[in-house]
């Protein structure tokens, strides 16, 4: 299989070289000023190889770039191309430029901000005045495509096959090329985390050679969030998703979205669309219809060039909006998923050690959605990038070849949204005045969000009352009957997971990824639903107010001396945790497995937090087999024991979620997880949002309501076996019908009563046991209090 697909991309290769050698820029025209960089003289350049450039051929073995080479050939191309244009379009968390490519005919980037304008107006109905207006804004606009790639930056073919597209694209003169150019507006993102491409690139090269070569980097490869930077699309806490969200998906709208990713190495060699059920419910019907069409026929497209191992309508499901902004914004996502090898090095699996049994199909067997297995055998960054390429051009193919269809649902999915659907309420109500710095922090989030997302949030002109409840003027209302009101209603309500079972009866069918998402329980802001019209006048949309994040507290003389564990087997918890105290300006010192090994921990530290993580993970670490020194090892017995001396000399060590089942055994903590060694079919939340009761007299939970709510993720809860050096702080309800507040949970029984939060008394100190996650992928500032307070427990 594979050589016969070499010879494929052989040819390809001869016909780039062919088109490259014609010098381009004698006969097209001159062209305005734009922004990009480029050169003032009429003669261009010759468009340049990646190689020319990158000093090797993307798909090499063994071979990556850092961002500023891959950066220097998109600047390159862009100058010799009048088909590309290059922006910048910020910074990323590390500093590096973040980019975009826009790719067109010559004449479609000459008229670029008329066909923006084209695509705003059928992006928002409500500005045509005549059926005669849209019609002919269908017929002249363009289908507009957003691709992104390398937003996980182990996925290394997605920081190369940008490069091979946008050479394709600028040099390839065949009729498929010249339709994709002249119906499609392309914006390409070569990475999504450009930092990432540059922490993995540099480890690979560092440990070419060494036991090391193909594994992970010893570190999160986003500063803050490592592979959850891509579960941000609709809490937008970090700058490249702000960036994305601001300068591309809301200026442009694009119709089609293709995010470029790799899975693990021993399934399907290429995932498409369609998704697995369940898809969420507020997503509309067609932008569903559109997604398994081009999904499907992209798969069609390989399979002729002869691709094997191709499954649709598996491992992926479409739940959660984290992963999926343009679901609620009028566009279709398209994710690929290529099978992965160890980094740039290649892998040789035979056929029989593929996974026997992948989700929703076996690698071993044809089937309806995996029509031609891949007989195994070698697998290399070649493959990778190929598959990848050549899944991008089809989309492209399909895009330009079904403008009007793109552009017809487009404006069909606006038009339901605007008219708003059956069965939806009317509107969200959101209490206008907070009554403490941290709720106008949360409604300042919430709104902020809304705005972000592009939903229009009015205030009451006059005070109203809604079930019985009073209202005054200036309180927020969110009609839903606008063109983003998806995003606000799949935000605001309560989700109900279907039970979904492997067979009926049997364990349940795990998402893909969590189950809910209901920012006023994750941010603790009261929101009421208006089934009907409110009667009210209503302003003009209203901004957002403004609040910055802040705790009492951590003032430069009253900051208790935090200390944040950094494991070299980097958790995203971890990074999500120093995000937190960054945006919160608490202070803390990162923690590594040497410092808690070496001991004397109460000299330097007054707390210590152990973010989630795993008993094993934090003793054993990354292994010694494979990585060098420093990395390898955990923090080891001796670090254990460091804890155990910390706290009996007075110290508060807070453990957040499973490494809460670490202090338990390292500490011999007189309290027993109910939860340890329960299968699934006897418990099941994997992501939820629970009902949590404080107790309010402690000092952890002080000014909380009793009442709140907490993510839970596969966290323990806990049996007292000593009250005499135990407090409990926060209990899952003692009903198990008020334990599930959104998302899913089986047998709610089990951890019904239980303790979830509690203060362990140790020698001169003490241990605060998490079993959930206080400050979850920094949506929950509902329990960031109880994070902060618990860093203030002193004896
Ligand atoms: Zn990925």
């Amino acid at each position: 299989m594979t050589g016969r697909w070499r010879a494929l991309l052989a040819l390809t290769a001869v016909a780039a070289l062919a088109t490259f050698a014609i010098p381009g820029a004698a006969q097209r025209p001159a062209r305005p000023a734009r922004p990009a960089p480029r050169p003032a003289v009429a003669q261009r350049p010759v468009v340049p190889t990646p190689r020319s450039v990158l000093g090797f051929e993307p798909g090499d073995d063994r071979k990556l770039a850092e961002w500023p080479l891959l950066l220097r050939y998109y600047q390159a191309l862009a100058r010799a191309s009048d088909r590309v244009d290059y922006r910048e379009l910020g910074k990323t968390t590390l500093g590096a430029p973040f980019v975009a490519l826009v790719i067109s005919s010559p004449q479609n980037l000459r008229q670029l901000d008329q066909y923006r304008r084209l695509n705003a107006r059928l992006a928002d109905p409500r500005g045509f005045r005549t059926s005669r207006e849209a019609q002919d804004a269908l017929r002249d606009a363009k289908t507009i495509v957003l691709i992104t790639s390398s937003i996980h930056s182990t996925e290394v073919g997605g920081h190369l096959s940008p490069v091979l597209l946008a050479h394709r694209l600028a040099t390839d003169t065949s009729a498929a090329t010249r339709a994709i150019l002249d119906n499609v507006i392309l914006w390409l993102v070569p990475s999504l985390n450009p930092d990432g491409v540059t922490i993995v690139t540099k480890w690979y090269n560092r440990t070419l050679g060494t036991p090391a070569e193909g594994s992970e980097p010893p570190e999160l490869y986003h500063h803050y969030t490592g592979h959850d930077n891509n579960r941000d699309w609709y809490a937008f806490t970090q700058v490249e998703t702000q960036l994305t969200v601001d300068s591309l998906h809301n200026v442009w709208h694009p119709q089609i979205v293709h995010d470029i990713h790799q899975m693990g190495p021993e399934g399907a060699r290429l995932f498409l669309p369609p998704y697995l059920d369940p898809v969420e419910p507020n997503v509309d019907p067609l932008l569903v219809d559109g997604t398994n069409a081009l999904g499907s026929a992209m798969a069609w497209e390989l399979a002729g060039q002869g691709k094997t191992g191709i499954s649709i309508n598996s491992t992926y499901d479409a739940w959660t909006p984290a992963r999926a902004y343009q679901h609620y914004h009028g566009g279709v996502r398209i994710l690929s998923e290529t099978a992965s090898g160890q980094l740039a090095s290649p892998i040789d699996i035979p056929f029989d050690r593929l996974e026997t049994r992948a989700r929703g199909y076996n690698p071993h067997e044809r089937s309806w959605n995996f029509t031609n297995p891949w007989p195994g055998g070698r697998w290399t960054l070649r493959d990778i990038v190929a598959y990848q390429t050549d899944g991008a051009y089809a989309l492209l193919v399909n895009a330009a070849r079904y403008r009007e269809r793109w552009l017809a649902n487009f404006l069909a999915v606006e038009r339901r949204a605007v008219r708003g659907w059956k069965d939806w309420p009317y509107a969200y109500v959101i209490p206008a005045r907070p009554t403490s710095p941290q709720d106008s922090i949360a409604l300042a989030t919430l709104l902020g969000i809304l705005q972000r997302g592009q939903v229009e949030v009015r205030t009451a002109l006059q005070g109203f009352t809604l079930q019985g409840q009073r209202h005054p003027a200036g309180t927020y209302v969110v009609v839903l009957r606008q063109p983003y009101a998806a995003f606000a209603k799949t935000l605001l309500e309560v989700q109900r997971y279907p039970d979904r079972r492997l067979y009926p009866g049997g364990p349940p069918e795990r998402p893909y990824d969590v189950t809910a998402h209901t920012l006023p329980l994750l941010l603790g802001v009261p929101v009421a639903a208006a089934p009907d019209s409110l009667r009210v006048p209503l302003s003009a949309p209203v901004a957002a107010p403004r609040a910055t994040p802040g705790y009492p507290g951590f003032g430069p003389d009253m900051a208790p001396r935090v200390g944040l564990y950094r494991s070299y087997d980097a958790t995203m918890d971890e990074g999500w945790t120093r995000w937190v105290f960054d945006t919160w300006k608490v202070p803390y010192v990162s923690l590594v497995d040497s410092v808690v090994r070496a001991g004397k921990l109460k000299e330097k530290f007054d707390v210590i937090v152990l973010p989630d993580q795993g008993p094993q993970e934090l003793l054993e670490g990354l292994p010694a087999r494979t990585y060098p020194a420093p990395y390898a090892g955990g923090i080891g017995p001796d670090g254990g024991e460091a804890l155990r001396q910390f706290v009996i000399d007075g110290g508060t060590l807070v453990a957040l979620n499973d490494a809460s089942r670490f202090a338990v055994q390292a500490l011999l903590l007189p309290v027993r997880n109910v939860l340890e060694a329960v299968p699934d079919e006897e418990f099941y939340a994997p992501g939820s949002i629970f009902r949590l009761e404080l107790d309010t007299a402690h000092a952890v939970a002080r000014g909380r309501p009793r009442e709140t709510a907490a993510w839970f993720q596969g966290g323990p809860a806990f049996d007292v076996l000593d009250s005499s050096v135990v407090r409990v702080i926060g209990r899952w309800p003692s009903d198990p019908a008020r334990v599930l507040l959104s998302g899913w949970v089986l047998h709610p029984e089990r951890v019904a009563g239980k303790a979830a939060l509690l203060e362990v008394q140790e020698g001169a100190g003490r241990v605060i046991l998490f079993g959930f996650r206080p400050q979850y992928r920094g949506q929950s500032l509902v329990t960031y209090p109880l994070l902060f307070n618990s860093l203030h427990v002193r004896p």
